[in-house]
């Protein structure tokens, strides 16, 4: 037996957030948990955009926050070796006449409001940003300059290193198996390493979450999905000056940005592959989705109609029915906070979701309410459904 303060299943990008954040906050006997190893779960596969564009303003407060820290990084983990990997190239997104114009007018109206640095470009200027792109059929273009790229596998590792140099105890190859729980609250976590005590548990268990409910029974509205992603190689470079590039007016809400200083990463921003649990292995890139994928960039992309596919792969979301996800205490179990269903937009709210479940842990308010983050909100039939529809954008 051993005790804790507090105990977070899950190293990801959320949990070793987290972790960082309670010690910072001063958190004394705090052990982390992973089956695995440090970022190695989804966070691994992330394309890593990082933006405050969202049509849900909750999350707009938690990208700008997570900004600021993307954009210190490593001076704020006073960490000389920490790395984001961060690529300030700033994120375009355009719309055509039709459903998704009103929506993005709405949601940079709001960013402009919150006093984000969002610009609305015209069509020549938008060329300029990215001249390997047309937008002959835009009716709207907001580009944001603090915004970009990074790498999620080197932000979990940093936060990691930087929860261990403030006294955190990291423990990968072990998996909780079960929540111990004592008069109705959390004890602590029985693991494949045996019992280990605490108060406060913390699940940053990502696609994994569903496993909450098998140890308590209360209901995780989660299901794992698989996205596809292609890194292009075209005739003309995608550079890392050149912005990240969304496109609202293509079928699958195409993502794209530089890869490897030349390539374009592409995928779709729409819903993906159902699987019927929680699998995180690499699953099939047909011929079919990639000329799917193709031809869409192709549209956007003249002259990558004749590009070459350098590289695929698959990675997995963590979906709740509204896209967003569930953030906070559950109140039918004191002592258990989860952070899970981050749909596909993770990574940019790593730093500030990793702060507010520390806070929310350790009993302090909160930088941003949770309420909107609630489980309860899926009882209470108040979604906090993003205006495009299903997809990351949320
Ligand atoms: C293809 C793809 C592209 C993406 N692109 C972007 C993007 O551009 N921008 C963005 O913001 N977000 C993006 N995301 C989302 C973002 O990467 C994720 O939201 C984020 O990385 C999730 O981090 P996590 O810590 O919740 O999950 P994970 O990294 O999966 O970590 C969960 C960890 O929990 C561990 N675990 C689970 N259960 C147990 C247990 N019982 N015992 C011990 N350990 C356990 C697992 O081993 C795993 O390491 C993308 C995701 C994918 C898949």
């Amino acid at each position: 037996m051993s005790q804790h303060d507090v105990i977070v299943i899950g190293a990801g990008v959320i949990g070793c957030s987290v972790a960082y954040h309670l010690a910072e906050l001063g958190a004394q006997r705090v052990l982390v948990l992973d089956r695995g190893q440090v970022g190695a779960g989804t966070s691994s596969q992330s394309s890593g955009i990082l933006r405050t564009h969202y049509s849900v303003p909750e999350n707009v407060e938690l990208a700008r926050r997570s900004w600021q820290v993307f954009d210190r990084f490593a001076e704020l983990l006073d960490d000389d070796q920490a790395s984001a990997g961060l690529v300030k190239c700033g994120y375009l997104i355009a719309a055509p006449e039709g459903p998704k114009l009103e929506p993005l007018r709405a949601a940079i109206a709001a960013q402009q409001a919150m006093g984000i640095a969002v610009q609305r470009l015209s069509p020549a200027q938008a060329l300029e940003r990215l001249p390997i792109c047309r937008f002959d059929d835009a009716a709207l273009i907001g580009f944001e300059p603090e915004a970009g790229f990074a790498d999620a596998y080197l932000v979990a590792s940093s936060f990691a290193r930087g929860a261990r140099r403030r006294g955190v105890t990291i423990l990968e190859g072990v998996e909780a198996q079960s929540l111990l729980l004592s008069e109705g609250r959390v004890a602590g976590v029985m693991s494949s390493r045996g019992r280990f005590d605490a108060p406060t548990v913390v699940s940053a268990q990502n696609i994994w979450a569903t496993e909450i409910e098998r140890w308590t029974g209360i209901a995780t509205p989660v299901r794992a999905e698989r996205h596809r992603v292609l890194a292009l190689a075209g005739p003309q470079a995608y550079s890392r000056t050149m912005p990240v590039y969304k496109d609202l007016g293509s079928p699958g809400m195409l993502y794209c940005r530089s890869y490897g200083g030349t390539q374009m990463l592409v995928s779709e921003g729409t819903a993906g592959e159902a699987l019927d649990g929680p699998d995180n292995e690499p699953g099939e890139v047909s011929i079919d989705q990639v000329i799917g994928i193709g031809a869409q960039v192709a549209d956007r992309f003249p002259c990558f109609d004749s590009a070459g596919l350098a590289s695929s792969w698959t990675g997995v979301y963590d979906v709740t029915p509204d896209w967003n996800p569930v953030l906070g205490h559950l109140p039918e179990l004191p002592g258990l906070v989860v952070g899970y269903g981050f749909s596909g937009h993770g990574f940019k709210l790593s730093p500030a979701v990793g702060r507010v479940l520390a806070q929310a842990a350790l009993g302090l308010p909160t930088d941003v309410s949770l309420a909107p983050y609630a489980l309860e909100r899926f009882r209470a039939g108040r979604l906090l459904s993003g205006r495009y529809g299903s997809g990351a954008v949320s």
